[in-house]
């Protein structure tokens, strides 16, 4: 992490006043502005942490911090300990310990033995700003709490950023969640990574999900999961990307182009201007057209198809990954409307129309068809078009995209069923697929 002091604004400055709040400290409002509370509080945490009260975030701050940030920590163990004991001293759960140590025979814990610490708060903040460097500490934190959590890279972002791929259950039948294919739509990152979250310590610790049996979901279906596609995008939206930076530059010159756009927060694309939703073969021709005749051509903070379908290494990862594998299901997280795609063209895929209308109940979103400017070249497009199988575009929220944290209770409450829905019908076997 970058060197921050007093004046420092910015997504980096938000992972630093979490962690500060989460080591107890009162660093002030998450809100990225290194004010003078967010330096007392650093301060105070630096004395605790025995280093020299600078109330700057250097190399020595980012790895005492880094408990709190990842969410666990590693204890030794030292005669007289129990697991029950270290859960009291860390302020944590007995079940939590468990989950991350399961090569731990409690009743025989050995002196000089490493033990996971989860901390006691979740591991996903679902209240600041998310980045790319936020999502790399929030899966090693997931990691090291739910060992059965696989995680890969399957390909690699333009400016280089890994594009992680995260695995849980262990059923034939397999789904797809995908999430920030739009750069400012960043908000549907934490709720994919917040229900994994959710499933994980539910079926870690042998409970239920809203109701429903996490293990029964986890022997039934497996859950393959990209919650950021976009990092790069969003990394420019959030304040992440260095503005001192080229591709900052590029982007900035993009935008200057399409002033009625507002920058960055108005970016959906990725970083050098193709609109990943719009990049994949199903019609990809019809959505160029369409976007030409309102003026996207060329590189642009949204709209601009690319100069060929799969041009862009992200897109490429998505499609790629998705012809490897054998989805029954597959559920892309878009922002705002409250709204439940499910169509493409004239493909109805059997079940599709029903488990939609599932989840408009679930949800409170409504079933929608594609209005026409928009329905073509997207990965839900590309999926129906290909698999006759179930996808859907979930558009959440309302407002203006990038939607405010506020938001982001509610959207998790709505969206929890539509989550299930999915993971639940394909566990189930009675997709047409399967029979
Ligand atoms: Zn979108």
């Amino acid at each position: 992490m970058d060197t921050l002091r007093y004046g420092d604004t910015g997504s980096h400055v938000q992972i630093l006043q979490m962690g500060l709040a989460r080591a107890g400290m009162d660093p002030g409002p998450q809100d990225g502005i290194f004010r003078e509370q967010t330096r007392t509080a650093l301060q105070a945490f630096q004395i605790q942490a025995g280093l020299t009260p600078t109330g700057i975030a250097g190399p020595y701050v980012w790895e005492a911090l880094h408990p709190y940030l990842v969410g666990y920590r590693v204890h030794t163990t030292v005669r007289g300990d129990t697991l029950y004991r270290l859960a009291r001293q860390y302020h944590t759960r007995l079940g939590a310990i468990l989950t991350a140590n399961p090569q731990i025979d409690p009743g025989r814990l050995r002196i000089g033995q490493a033990v996971i610490i989860p901390l006691g708060f979740p591991v996903v903040p679902t209240d600041i700003a998310y980045s790319s460097a936020l999502l790399e500490l929030v899966l090693e934190g997931l990691r090291a709490r739910f060992p059965f959590l696989t995680m890969e890279s399957v390909g690699r972002s333009i400016l280089g950023r890994p594009l992680y791929m995260i695995t849980m259950g262990e059923g034939e039948r397999e789904v797809f969640y995908n999430a920030a294919h739009h750069a400012n739509e960043w908000i549907t990152t934490p709720l994919l990574l917040a229900f994994l979250e959710a499933y994980a310590r539910a079926y870690g610790e042998g409970g239920l999900l809203s109701g429903m049996d996490a293990a029964a979901l986890y022997s039934g279906v497996t859950l393959r999961m990209v919650p950021m596609v976009n990092p790069d995008g969003v990394d420019l939206v959030t304040g992440a990307l260095d503005v001192e930076s080229d591709a900052y530059t590029q982007a900035l010159n993009i935008a200057q182009n399409y002033p009625g756009i507002p920058f960055p927060s108005g970016w959906k694309a990725n970083i050098r201007g193709v609109d990943l939703n719009l990049n994949y073969p199903a019609e990809w021709n019809t959505a160029r057209e369409i976007k030409a005749a309102q003026g996207f051509t060329g590189p642009a903070p949204r709209d601009y198809v690319g100069p060929n379908p799969l041009s862009e290494p992200e897109t490429q990862a998505i499609h790629g990954l998705t012809l490897d594998h054998d989805f029954q299901l597959i559920l892309a997280y878009h922002s705002q409307g409250e709204l439940i795609y499910w169509k493409f063209l004239d493909y109805e895929p059997a079940r599709s129309f029903e488990i939609a209308q599932d989840m408009a109940r679930a949800s409170g979103y409504l079933v929608e068809e594609v209005p026409l400017a928009s329905g073509y070249a997207g990965y839900k497009d590309w999926f129906i078009q290909t698999y006759d199988r179930p996808g859907y575009t979930i558009e959440v929220g309302r407002g203006v995209s990038p939607l405010p944290l506020e938001q982001f209770p509610g959207i998790y409450r709505d969206n929890l069923g539509i989550l299930l829905i999915g993971l639940q019908v394909v566990a189930d076997g009675t997709l047409p697929a399967d029979q």
